[in-house]
């Protein structure tokens, strides 16, 4: 079983996209990219990525700070498709690949982009 933290867009979470729901059902049904973690997956942490102008590094940074603390453990990050979409159809400023590359070396932790297809 991964724990699976998401980081969300600030932008789009409970405006377009309402409670997470979408992300909830996909870890459940092992739909989209959560399909990668066979063995299924724990929701451990949900939280948005800092805002524009693209705050995401000292946000994850805070955000595992406070799991440690609270003796959460996270073994995977994805970023939701929230971010995604974003960066495709907006101005987001996130690079994803970049944000995903310094997560993944700051962190240890492996990075995925995407969540859901929904
Ligand atoms: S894509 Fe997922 S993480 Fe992003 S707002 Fe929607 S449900 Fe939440
Ligand atoms: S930086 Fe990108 S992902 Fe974050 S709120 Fe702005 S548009 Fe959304």
């Amino acid at each position: 079983m991964k724990r699976i933290a998401i980081i969300t867009c600030s932008k789009i979470r409970d405006i377009h996209c309402m409670g997470c729901l979408k992300c909830f059902k996909a870890s459940s049904k092992g739909d989209g990219e959560f399909a990668a973690h066979g063995e299924g997956v724990q929701l451990v942490g949900i939280f948005g990525c800092g805002d524009c102008p693209g705050l995401v590094m000292p946000k994850t940074q805070l955000v595992m700070e406070v799991a440690d603390y609270h003796e959460i453990d996270v073994d995977v990050i994805h970023l939701g498709t929230c971010m995604v979409k974003a960066n495709k159809t907006a101005s987001c400023p996130i690079d994803l690949d970049k944000a995903a590359e310094m997560i993944k070396n700051k962190f240890g932790l492996p990075v995925i982009i995407g969540t859901h297809n929904y």
